[in-house]
């Protein structure tokens, strides 16, 4: 075993401890966020559409259900506030890729993975020249993404991957110069894949453009369960206060407990957590460099990401991810002592300049794990129900694509989309417990070895791979 740059650095433990005494446990995002709010929904109601679940998946669904059909009546049935799970609480990363990054999408769909990397870049475009013409106020920067190199076994792959126009290689001088932390060994930059944008008012703005388009979104209106209308036609959806009737629904639930529940094993909730920093100086951030502004991410199996914010905060989150027996959810997973204080280790190890700053933010996000890593596509009802979930921690931008697929669906229509191997098929669904907490447990310890033996994976991850389970970050 070798230890790693984070092994091998010792940040002053006092020091990391001020730097988490003031923290706030809530998303930084959230927090004081001017957003809409909604009424909960009462009464029998008949829609056209009906999307549960409030987050980017529900929203783009609804907003794009209306710009295909301006006279559809569209419900949104959230049961909580908009944007209060994964879509406030993310790291703002949004990415091109529909199958979580490259490798993996080679490992799975490699006959289409030229068409699913064009169609990630048309979704991700797509989304700019929304964010342009609503004249949303979300933060976003094109900005790329800079992948770098902290163990001298992962310069190759970057060094490789490198094509000298929208891939551009850095050595360790030109990386350091970027972005000044003594842990880089090489980077790469990926200039056209990746915006940053303010994950709570990305919510808040498609809230608000779908009220303006004529949907109806009620918070606070928990969905119990899914039943047979009045008419074949119709399905029924029931919350405590009401019920609609509506003649097709999407299920945009992310990592909560599927309605439909044939799909429940098909994700598993894993915990993802994260810190902010109090806004940086002028004298802070010259001390860094990072004019470009990119999003960053390193690139062992437990990685890091961290970003700007528009503030010039630090974003800086990733590393552990944390499964509970039996999937469950509960509000006092967010805070993880140890978690929080590693990732603090860790980022005072990359940049030691910032001795002294204080995070100001601390929280945590659950994320719909599913065992290919990128989204899967349900259908029931004879297609009046369309389901999507699986993002796997990459959802700010396929959530807009998966959007378009379920309507694709629900519209009986084939398209490129649905024609697509990764919409046509479904990945293997997790075991029960026990063996799922053991499988996740095993796995987790296997990576770990893996990012201390130059990467080298273990008997088990080999065998994940092999049956197309494994996971490259
Ligand atoms: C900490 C963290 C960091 C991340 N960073 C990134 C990143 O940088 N880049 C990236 O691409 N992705 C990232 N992700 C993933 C990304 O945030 C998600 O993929 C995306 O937000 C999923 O959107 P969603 O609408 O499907 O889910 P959610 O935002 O979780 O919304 C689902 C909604 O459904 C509602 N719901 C569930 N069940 C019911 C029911 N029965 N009735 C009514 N409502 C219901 C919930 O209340 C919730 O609001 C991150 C995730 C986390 C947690």
């Amino acid at each position: 075993m070798t230890s790693t740059a984070f092994d091998r650095s010792h940040p002053n433990p006092a020091l990391v401890a001020a730097s988490l005494s003031g923290s706030t446990l809530a998303p930084f995002w959230l927090d004081g966020l001017d957003r809409p709010s909604f009424p909960t929904f009462t009464g029998d109601r008949s829609f056209d559409l009906v999307v549960v679940g409030g987050g980017y998946t529900g929203l783009w669904t609804a907003l794009l259900a209306k710009e295909r059909n301006p006279d559809a009546r569209i419900a949104v049935l959230e049961a909580r506030e908009i944007g209060w799970a994964a879509s406030g609480r993310n790291g703002g990363f949004c990415e091109a890729s529909l199958t979580h990054g490259e490798v993996n999408g080679q490992n799975r769909f490699p006959k289409e993975l030229e068409q699913l990397e064009r169609l990630g870049m048309e979704n991700l475009d797509e989304i700019e020249a929304t964010v342009g013409a609503r004249g949303w106020k979300v933060d976003f920067e094109r900005t790329g993404t800079l992948s770098v190199a902290i163990e001298p076994y992962q310069i190759d792959e970057l060094r490789t991957a490198a094509n000298g126009s929208t891939e551009i290689f850095f050595d360790q001088s030109a990386i350091q110069s970027e972005v000044a932390s003594e842990t880089y060994l090489a980077g790469l930059w990926s200039t056209r894949s990746t915006a940053l944008v303010h994950p709570g008012k990305l919510a808040a703005e498609l809230a608000r453009s779908c009220v303006e388009s004529g949907v109806e979104i009620f918070e606070h209106s928990v969905v119990r369960g899914l039943g047979r209308g009045a008419s074949a036609d119709e399905v029924w959806v029931e919350t405590r206060e009401g019920s609609a009737r509506a003649a097709k629904v999407a299920l945009a639930t992310n990592a909560f407990p599927s309605l439909l529940k044939r799909y429940r094993l098909h994700t598993v909730p894993v915990y993802d957590y994260v810190l902010m920093t109090e806004p940086l100086t002028d004298e802070q951030l010259a001390s860094i460099g990072w004019g470009n502004r990119q999003g960053i991410a390193d690139l062992a199996n437990q990685f890091h990401y961290y970003r700007l914010s528009a503030d010039n905060r630090i974003l800086w989150g990733g590393y552990d991810a944390i499964y509970h027996y039996g999937g469950s959810i509960k509000p006092e997973y967010d805070d993880r002592p140890q978690t929080f204080e590693k990732l603090a280790r860790h980022f005072f190890a990359t940049f030691p300049q910032l001795e002294g700053i204080r995070f100001s933010h601390r929280w945590a996000g659950v994320i719909d794990t599913s065992s290919r890593f990128c989204a899967f596509f349900g259908q029931a009802r004879q297609g009046r129900v369309s389901y999507a979930a699986g993002f796997t921690g990459l959802g700010v931008a396929a959530t807009r694509f998966a959007a378009n697929v379920m309507l694709d669906h629900l519209s009986g229509v084939e398209t490129e989309r649905t024609s697509l191997e990764m919409v046509r098929s479904m990945p293997l669904p997790f075991p029960p417990e026990p063996a799922a907490y053991l499988g996740v447990q095993a796995t987790r310890w296997g990576l770990n070895r893996a990012d201390h033996n130059e990467g080298k994976r273990n008997l088990l991850l080999k065998s994940l791979d092999a049956v197309g389970l494994g996971f490259d970050s």
